[in-house]
């Protein structure tokens, strides 16, 4: 009989989505397994309502394997190796063999690339440092908070200017706004800089709306315990800092041999192949260029975020079924994807578009309106429920809400 076994490495966004997609597609004789080393899933973009209290840390965690399709065999444990010549994946919990692997490990958080910023800074990038967080912002009284992106890429280019908005929200709430000054630094050249000028500017707005004082082309140099050096420009004083850490690729792709110089894993970016025949990659472990320059000598990439790691895991769970069935594969990655920008007062700014579009992504926006903020709500309700009614009828609430509101929200 004809059997093979698929591994999927990681159950974050990307391999929960593939790992279910290809039970839900494939006959019961193919295994699949599922290799993670955290037995909680944590959803990430609600650190950002944890981190002002609007999220308690049960509501947006799950045990992993309620959120994974029965026939799933789900390994809790590390990866240690892959070998591709032997096709096999070393474990904490053991070796196994496979057929066809999709490595979806995301990137790796790096404070300590910066002098001084693990000792001195907050972030809201982890489950348990936005804990940290929210208790140190509910002390908050008054002074300077400095929120920095310390370096490109990272994950969800939306997030530090949601997170600069709902904390000004915060601030509002609690009757200390006006004592508080919010500066955002960041590398890039505009908010967001892959979704063009006409979104930069938008966001700006929006910024500059609440008080947010937004410093482009300030790269992070070091800290100290209250002030914050940057790359050829005057140093800041701080109150309150709270950093975006450098990003960087677990070690396991370098060491595979299937990593770029930085790190990531390039693929093809219509069928996110890895240059080893069966050997697949999504999600942020991935490098995936796009059309368009960030400046003349860099080349534009797809930011990492989870709605590209969602649809990249649903094409590769087709294009593997395809191949196991005989049939020619078809599905390809296009590029789509969208944004709900958090911007606080239970509101939300949304993008959507083709970030492969030619000759630079083209993106659409809509005004800021309350079904944005509602839609994040939604999705985040039916990620974190287990397979089950509930999960039935969130998917199609979302799925009617995406056609009445003319967007492309297919999950
Ligand atoms: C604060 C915040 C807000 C965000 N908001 C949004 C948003 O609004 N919209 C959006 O699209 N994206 C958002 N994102 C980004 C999104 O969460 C990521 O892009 C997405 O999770 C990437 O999916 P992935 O599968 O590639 O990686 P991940 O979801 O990070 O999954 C990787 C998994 O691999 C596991 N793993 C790693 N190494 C090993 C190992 N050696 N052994 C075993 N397991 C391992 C990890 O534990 C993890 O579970 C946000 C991120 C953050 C931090």
């Amino acid at each position: 009989m004809n059997t093979k076994t698929i591994i999927v490495l990681g159950a974050g966004v990307g391999g929960l989505v593939v790992a279910n997609e290809l039970r839900r597609k494939l006959p019961s004789q193919h295994k699949i397994m599922l290799i993670e080393r955290n037995a909680d899933h944590r959803f990430a973009p609600s650190f950002l309502w944890l981190m002002t209290g609007n999220r308690k840390p049960d509501a947006i965690s799950q045990p992993v394997h309620r959120l994974v399709r029965s026939g799933i065999d789900l390994i809790l444990g590390e990866v240690t190796e892959i070998d591709l010549t032997h096709q096999q994946v070393t474990t904490s919990q053991g070796a196994f063999g496979f057929d066809y692997l999709i490595i979806a490990l995301g990137a790796e958080l790096a404070p300590e690339i910066v002098p001084g910023l693990a000792e001195n800074a907050h972030s809201f990038y982890t489950f348990a440092e936005t804990q940290k967080l929210y208790q140190t912002l509910h002390r908050f009284e008054a002074g300077s908070l400095a929120l920095v992106v310390c370096s490109v890429p990272y994950k969800c280019p939306g997030a530090p200017h949601e997170a600069a908005m709902l904390i000004s929200d915060f601030f509002r709430r609690r009757g200390i706004r006006d004592k508080v000054e919010i500066h955002l630094y960041t590398p890039e050249p505009q908010p967001m800089p892959v979704a063009g000028p006409q979104l930069g500017e938008a966001v700006k707005q929006m910024l500059s709306s609440k008080g947010i004082h937004f410093h482009p082309l300030h790269k992070l140099a070091s800290v100290s315990r209250s002030e914050i050096a940057f790359e050829g420009k005057d140093s800041a004083r701080y109150d309150l800092l709270i950093a975006i850490p450098p990003h960087r690729a677990p070690s396991i792709a370098r060491q595979v041999g299937l990593a770029n110089e930085a790190g990531w894993i390039p693929v093809d970016r219509f069928t996110l192949r890895t240059k080893h025949e069966n050997v697949y990659a999504i999600g942020d472990i991935t490098a995936i260029s796009i059309p368009g320059r960030w400046k003349p000598d860099v080349p534009m990439m797809l930011p990492k975020a989870g709605v590209f790691a969602h649809v990249q895991a649903e094409v590769v769970a087709e294009r593997i079924t395809d191949e196991i069935s005989g049939r020619t594969p078809t599905a390809q990655f296009c590029g789509t994807g969208y944004c709900m920008l958090e911007a606080g007062e239970g509101l939300a700014g949304f993008a959507f578009g083709d970030f492969f579009g030619e000759p630079s992504p083209r993106l659409e926006l809509r005004n800021i309106g309350r079904a944005w903020h509602l839609g994040k709500v939604m999705f985040e309700q039916w990620w974190l429920s287990p397979f089950g009614i509930k999960k039935a009828l969130l998917h199609s609430a979302l799925n009617v809400g995406g056609k009445l509101l003319k967007i492309p929200v297919d999950v």
